[in-house]
């Protein structure tokens, strides 16, 4: 295959940018179909590009043009199309969360290993992220011993209106949830959130800050601190003490500069932009191991994972006590 003929479902912001990817930036691959089931707007991005228009996912993932999907609808879409694509037996770069229950990811992983091949990657870009895989290098150079607990802060400068506490869990969580049982390589076993005061910036019905803290089966603790409306700059940060040493995340290279009497490094105002280069990265790296017919980067197992501690960060936010996670044995399949 000289070339991968993608085709993408759900052309919302996310959609049109991993679109603008495959067709400004990156070679090995082209976009051929697109869909989205407000119509018009998957023509006004398709029809510049030559690509089939349709307004469901079940049509572009049997189109026999097409080689690989990119599932960029909204979450309660992508169990659907997924298990098109394995029926089809296509590939499939589902965007995170790759369902909204634990109970759906299961069927997805069953259903995948059903097919005896894996087909799926999830989009947890922070894996792609410079200074992340350059922590990971360096845990598992055993150069710092054993890591004994991390600390990571989820901070953004201000948040909408519409954004509610389970979303705290369900959407600012879930790249820190899969970056740090990737990092320590462990697993989670329990669950507590912690509500502290709450900021005058935070609008009715959101409780921001938060702190989730996680127990991990190796005795590990983790904690992730989420604060949305912190107003100065997207600032994330991932800590890991360990036996030897500290691991400390690079904040991304920036001129420093030097004005009215202060020495400043500007951060980053919009989430999207922190990660640009880790976006890159992945769908590239998607392409790349596509087409040689491998699935290199976070599987569906690994997007179950995030379900289940999310369940159980939900119960504990609701009840104020620790709750377990209860996740399977991980299958050979995806070891
Ligand atoms: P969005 O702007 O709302 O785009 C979703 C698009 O899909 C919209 O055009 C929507 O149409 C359409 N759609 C709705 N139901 C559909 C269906 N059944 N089949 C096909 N298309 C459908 O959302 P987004 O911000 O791009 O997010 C999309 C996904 O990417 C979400 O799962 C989100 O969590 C994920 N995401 C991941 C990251 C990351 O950091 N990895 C960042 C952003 C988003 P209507 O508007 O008419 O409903």
């Amino acid at each position: 295959m000289e070339k991968l003929r993608v085709g993408v479902v759900g052309c919302g912001a996310i959609g049109r940018e991993h679109i603008a990817r495959i067709t400004d930036k990156f070679s090995g691959a082209e976009v051929v179909a697109v869909s989205d089931v407000f119509v018009e707007g998957a023509r006004k991005i398709g029809e510049p590009l030559g690509a089939c228009i349709y307004n469901n996912s079940a049509d572009l993932v049997y189109d026999d043009d097409v080689d690989a999907i990119i599932c960029t609808s909204p979450g309660f879409a992508h169990r659907e199309t997924i298990l098109q694509a394995l029926e089809a037996g296509k590939p499939i770069f589902s965007e995170k969360p790759l369902t909204t229950s634990a109970a759906e990811s299961k069927e997805i992983v069953e259903a995948e290993m059903r097919g005896g091949k894996r087909l799926i990657q999830v989009g947890f870009m922070r894996r792609y992220d410079r200074g992340f895989r350059q922590i990971k290098q360096m845990l598992d150079s055993g150069d710092f011993g054993e890591a004994l607990y991390s600390r990571s802060t989820y901070w953004n400068p201000q948040i909408g209106h519409d954004y509610d506490n389970q979303m705290i869990i369900t959407d600012a969580s879930i790249h820190d949830l899969d970056i740090i049982h990737w990092l320590l390589n462990d697993e989670y076993e329990s669950a507590r959130v912690f509500q502290p005061k709450r900021s005058s910036h935070a609008h009715k019905g959101l409780n921001d800050p938060q702190i989730l803290m996680l127990k991990m089966k190796s005795g590990r603790i983790a904690t992730v601190e989420i604060f949305l409306n912190c107003q100065y700059g997207v600032d994330i940060n991932c800590q890991i003490v360990c036996e030897d040493g500290v691991i400390d995340l690079p904040t991304p290279a920036a001129p420093t500069f030097r004005k009215s009497g202060n020495l400043s490094v500007p951060l980053e105002q919009n989430w999207k932009r922190r990660f640009t280069d880790a976006y890159d990265a992945e769908i590239q790296d998607w392409i790349n191991s596509t087409l040689k017919g491998e699935v290199n980067g976070p599987n569906a197992w690994d997007g179950y994972i995030t379900n289940v501690t999310m369940e159980a960060l939900t119960a504990a936010q609701l009840s104020g006590e620790e709750e377990s996670i209860i996740i399977d044995e991980r299958p050979d399949f995806y070891k």
